[in-house]
Parts: structure tokens; C-alpha cells; sequence
């Protein structure tokens, strides 16, 4: 098989070689504080053979961890408490390191084994981070990574157990983003940033390959909808790109609605829809998030143009519900299917809650469930109204 990147603006090829991130041309035309100019997409040409997922670095650079591969199941109290006969949770949480950023930080870890580079840089809300580390260790890698204080604990923790180096940042993710770029740029280290590095996207994908694949062992059919967080819309554009591989492969007949979850206090691409299809200006000046969901807390989405194109091309719609609505869904969720979701997952099914009245009652839906409620122990606190966790003393 033959891979290059492929600007999703202009189209410009590109080799996929260490250093090479934006397009040369498209990322002159970059404004601070917007959604990325010039993002890569990785793209193949040949024949991937059957039943595989065609990614861009060789399965024997794969770092020996169990990544992926999560399960597809039947929340039945759930089905049957909404009425809902086709409800699937993909369950992501059971990740090495809790969340489905691992799955980018494996494809990322085996880049940098496959070119001989020893260390990788991000900045991060939390997961990116402790995925990295996590993956990381397991590959014998050198780990930088910027988080903003406001980091639950947990993921700072993950962070430093795993053996990486942090930089805690004493401002918002955004600016941790800069400071990561700014330290990437000067030492030549892999930048393994969201939507910067193509490959984040491209390793997202295989979620998508293992949705249709179990749905179809599960005679469960095809996807019709599929409820996921979105914040800088990388995991977004990963869940199309999937689809969009399944669908040139013959595997998948029709694109499936994407519905982009996010939270009020951190809405950036469900208003850049909106103002897109009413034919004006898609991104204007930010607006601090504001939000408990800290994974989709986010200023400027990093992927927002190509998400955006991705949701106007396929009919994709979006979804905004408040910080109330999130912690209401995430104990209905933990109290009946047992699955404990952190704040930003817990938004994917607050969003489905809110969605469901206009979508057909035997339609498919997946509920992506990206992150673990154990990354967060103090919102799901808030969650249930405790001042305090039981039997801790001050
Ligand atoms: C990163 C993350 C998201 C949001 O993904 P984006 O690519 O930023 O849209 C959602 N849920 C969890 C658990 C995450 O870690």
C-alpha cells in the first residue's frame, strides 16, 4: 500500500515522514486563536486486503499493548427504560489508560519506533496525556506534556505513574497547546498535538472498524447513529474517517449520522454549524469554556475546520446540553447499565437523551463511551450533591 497526507483544504500531497505536520500553503493563512489552517489528512492508495484496517505504519513498530479491540454491548435496562430496542454502548473506558486516546497515542508511538524518535511532546486536558505516557511505557519512550492545572488529579497522576514528565501549566489548555508547539518546534521532538499531528485522527479510526465489525457478529446490522463528545473534533473526524474507509472498502453501505455532543460552556463547532448553514461566518472569536467536562473544555477546537466540512459533507448534527443535563445522564448511565463515564462521555449519552425523541425508534444508535468516571471522581461527587466523599475526613 502507498500512504501520503492530503490537505483536507487544498488537497496538496505530502509525504509522511517525521516534521511534517500542517500544509506548507494552507497554514500561512492561520489566525490566532482560530481552529487550525491546513490540517493533513492521511491518505492510501492500493489494496488494504480483507477484513483489515489500512493504517500508515507497519503492525510490527506496534508497541505490545492491548489497545482497541473494546466492547460493543446491550445496555438492556437502558433499552428497555426508553424504549430503545437498538441501543449499543461502545465501551472505550477499557483502554489501557481509561480513554479512547489511546488508540491515537499507539499509532503515534509506532511512528516515532518506526523513524528511531525517542521522545514525544503534547499538550493536553488530561487523557492525551496519561494515554501517552501510558503508551509510552509500554514502548519505551520519552513523554513531555503540558497540562493546565486544572487537570483532574487522577489524570495528573496517571501521568507521573506511568513515567512521563510534566509541565503543568498555569493557564488553560489552549495555552498549554502554544507552550507545547513552541518546545516541539525548537528541539525537533514528535509533536503528538491533536489534529496538528494527522496520525492522532488517523489511529481514532479503528473505533469505527470495530463498531461495524461487532454490529454485524452481533446481527445488530449497520450503524445509523453514532452520539459522541466533541471538543477539538478529532475524535470526530477519526469516527469519519472509518466510515469513510468501510464505505470505498464495501464494507459499510451508508454513512451514518454523526451527532457531535457537546457542552454548552464549550461549544465552538455546534455554533459554527449552525452559522454555517445559515450561510455566515463559521468560526468567530472564541469564547472561554466554561464547563465540568473538562476533555471537551475547550476554547478553540483545534480540528474544528475539518470537522466542520466533515459534518456539513455527511449530515452530520450536534447536540448541546449543560453541565446539569451531563451530570444527571452520567448516574443514569452508571445506575442502569453499570458503566461509570466521565463528564465528557456522559455528555454523549445526555445527548442521545436529548436527540432520541426525532430519530426512529429501531434505529441503530452507539453511544461512544470515550473516557472512565474513575479519571474524575470529584465531578461525578458534584454528580450526586456530595459536600464531601463519604469517609474522607478534612
Ligand atoms: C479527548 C476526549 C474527548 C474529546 O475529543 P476531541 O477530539 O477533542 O473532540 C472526549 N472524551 C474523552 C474521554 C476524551 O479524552
Amino acid at each position: 500500500m502507498k500512504w501520503f497526507y492530503r490537505c483536507h483544504s487544498c488537497g496538496a500531497r505530502y509525504d509522511i515522514v517525521p516534521g511534517r505536520y500542517l500544509c506548507d500553503a494552507c497554514a500561512t493563512r492561520q489566525i490566532p486563536k482560530r481552529p487550525l489552517e491546513g490540517v493533513l489528512e492521511a491518505q492510501w492508495e492500493g489494496d488494504p486486503g480483507p477484513g483489515s484496517v489500512p493504517l500508515p505504519v507497519e503492525q510490527n513498530w506496534f508497541p505490545c499493548m492491548p489497545v482497541g479491540n473494546t466492547p460493543l454491548w446491550s445496555p438492556m435496562r437502558l433499552r428497555d427504560e426508553f424504549g430503545a430496542p437498538n441501543l449499543w454502548i461502545k465501551d472505550d473506558t477499557r483502554n489501557p489508560s481509561g480513554s479512547l486516546k489511546d488508540r491515537a497515542s499507539f499509532l503515534i508511538a509506532a511512528f516515532a519506533k518506526r523513524h528511531g524518535l525517542s521522545e514525544i511532546v503534547l499538550a493536553s486536558t488530561g487523557n492525551a496525556a496519561s494515554s501517552m505516557a501510558a503508551v509510552g511505557a509500554a514502548a519505551g519512550l520519552r513523554i513531555k506534556v503540558f497540562l493546565p492545572v486544572t487537570a483532574p488529579p487522577a489524570k495528573r497522576i496517571q501521568v507521573l505513574q506511568y513515567g512521563a514528565e510534566l509541565i503543568t501549566v498555569d493557564g488553560t489548555y489552549d495555552h498549554a497547546y502554544e507552550l507545547s508547539l513552541e518546545y516541539s518546534n525548537r528541539t525537533g521532538s514528535l509533536s503528538r498535538n491533536t489534529a496538528y499531528n494527522p496520525l492522532t485522527i488517523e489511529g481514532k479510526k479503528t473505533v469505527a472498524f470495530e463498531i461495524v465489525d461487532d454490529l454485524i457478529k452481533a446481527k445488530g446490522g449497520a450503524p445509523d447513529h453514532v452520539f459522541l463528545p466533541v471538543g477539538d473534533g478529532a475524535i470526530l473526524a477519526g469516527v469519519y474517517r472509518g466510515f469513510e474507509d468501510l464505505l470505498r472498502l464495501g464494507r459499510l453501505r451508508e454513512m451514518p449520522t454523526l451527532w457531535a455532543c457537546q457542552a454548552q460552556g464549550s461549544s465552538a463547532i455546534a455554533r459554527a454549524l449552525a452559522s454555517a448553514d445559515a450561510g455566515g461566518d463559521a468560526f468567530g472569536d472564541p469564547i472561554a469554556s466554561n464547563t465540568i467536562a473538562d476533555s471537551i473544555a475547550v476554547d478553540v477546537p483545534r480540528n474544528g475546520l475539518r470537522a466542520l466540512a466533515k459534518l456539513r459533507k455527511y449530515g452530520g448534527k450536534s447536540v448541546v446540553v449543560s453541565d446539569t443535563e451531563i451530570l444527571r445522564a452520567q448516574k443514569t448511565l452508571s445506575s442502569a447499565s453499570g458503566l461509570f463515564a466521565e463528564p465528557s462521555s456522559s455528555a454523549a449519552f445526555a445527548g442521545w437523551l436529548k436527540a432520541r425523541e426525532s430519530i426512529a425508534v429501531g434505529d441503530t444508535c452507539i453511544l461512544l463511551i470515550t473516557g472512565s468516571g474513575l479519571k474524575d471522581v470529584s465531578a461525578a461527587a458534584k454528580g450526586l450533591g456530595l459536600e464531601q466523599i463519604p469517609g474522607e475526613t478534612r
